[in-house]
């Protein structure tokens, strides 16, 4: 395909299925290129539709929705992982869809995901945690005793933790399976982990690929609490390991977009892959402060077949994530509104909201990535913050 430019009259407009932050943020990127955005979503006020010039308020299945899509943008990508990837198929018979319904239906099955890991395991140099899918009955009863403890994830619509329980004993497997509803299920080995990073690339129709610093994350209630950058667990040898693990996964799922792969470090210190994301991830929000080309710019560069931006990091960063909590005060039912004008006096704090205006705890609100020359600067700045916010460190 043709590189896609930016153009006046008549505008070049993208599209992206989905109208979350992170189709908000793509859109935000997008427009700073001198493109116009189109979002496909159902609900009337979402953040990408916020800020596009056109929502095509309709399902990800809807025929007519999809029509309206394809035959107004020049190519179209996804902000979300669980698109229905008929949809991507049927999109791509009229227009250029990066990442593909090959690249996104492997990312969103934990089953076709992990398969794939393994089978490209001999170029990648990494394994997934061994596992094993629970379909039925017989499966919980044929566990082998080295998987448990382990965790059982669904294969299907899994994120920030939901849909997964721990389990010790096949009763609890048991006990799981029957509380998830009998949906076919992935029991994984619960490994010790040291800490957990992940490693942001990107490919292009040409199949040349980016990839990004190594970024360390902090989860807290299964939801990403902190990515750091550069991390200050990660060895230079082991960033090596999973930046050359992505390059090889990127290019053997011949994948075009960005693509989002997160790894366990564990207590041995080895490396192994979990899961990966088709498309910019929250662990790569620092990338829009921190580094020549953000995750979003780059999701722009790859879907309109344009050079690859520079991946460069200019500064060390801390990304905190916002989520609703930080409008209540304490554990009381009482509202407030975050002292913004606190946080952003602090050095090289960059404020990202969402546009959404109903807080709930637990909901992604926002972000705050903290800039600064050096890393234990930035910390610092992050820990001030978490004191103005009422966040525990
Ligand atoms: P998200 O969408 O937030 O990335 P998810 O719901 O898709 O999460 P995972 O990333 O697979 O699920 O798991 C969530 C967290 O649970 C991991 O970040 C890790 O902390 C922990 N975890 C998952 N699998 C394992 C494992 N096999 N051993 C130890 N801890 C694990
Ligand atoms: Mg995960």
């Amino acid at each position: 395909m043709k590189p896609l430019l930016p153009a006046a009259n008549p505008s070049t407009w993208l599209g992206v299925m989905g109208g979350g932050q992170l189709g908000r943020m793509f859109a935000q990127a997008a427009q700073a290129m001198g493109f116009k955005v189109a979002v496909l979503e159902p609900a009337a006020d979402c953040p990408a539709g916020q800020v596009a010039e056109r929502l095509v308020e309709a399902g990800y299945t809807d025929a007519a929705g999809l029509d309206a899509l394809a035959s107004q943008c020049a190519a179209v990508t996804t902000e979300f992982e669980n698109v229905p990837a008929d949809s991507l198929s049927k999109l791509a018979q009229q227009v250029f869809v990066a990442p593909n319904a090959h690249g996104v239906s492997v990312a969103q099955d934990r089953i076709a995901e992990k398969s794939f890991f393994v089978a490209c395991a001999d170029k990648s140099g990494v394994m997934p945690a061994p596992h094993k899918v629970i379909a039925s009955q017989q499966d919980i009863d044929t566990i082998a005793d080295d998987l448990l403890p382990g965790i059982l994830k669904t294969v299907r619509m899994g994120y920030d933790g939901k849909g997964q329980v721990r389990v010790r004993t096949r009763e609890d497997v048991r006990a799981a399976f029957e509380s998830m509803g009998k949906v076919t299920c992935l029991l994984e080995k619960m490994l010790p982990l040291a800490y957990e990073v992940s490693v942001l690339t990107a490919r292009g129709h040409d199949g040349a690929s980016v990839v990004y610093p190594i970024a360390e994350n902090v989860h807290r209630d299964g939801i990403l609490f902190t990515t750091t950058v550069p991390g200050p667990n990660v060895s230079s040898a082991c960033a090596q390991k999973a930046q050359d693990a992505a390059r090889a996964i990127v290019a053997e799922l011949g994948y075009v977009g960005v693509l989002c792969i997160e790894f366990f470090v564990l207590v041995d210190g080895s490396l192994v892959v979990n899961e990966m994301a088709p498309r910019p991830h929250n662990s790569g929000h620092y990338t829009i402060d921190a580094c020549v080309t953000s995750q979003f710019a780059q999701q722009v560069r790859a879907m309109a077949c344009l050079p690859l931006g520079d991946v460069r990091q200019h500064s060390p960063a801390v990304m905190l994530n916002i989520l609703g909590d930080v409008w209540f005060d304490g554990d009381s039912q009482t509202m407030r509104e975050p002292a913004w004008d606190r946080v952003l006096a602090l050095p090289g704090a960059n404020l990202h909201l969402y546009g959404k205006d109903d807080p709930r705890r637990g909901r992604k609100m926002g972000h705050v990535t903290f800039v600064a020359p050096t890393l234990a600067e930035a910390q610092r700045q992050f820990e001030a913050a978490c004191t103005i916010l009422g966040i525990a460190l």
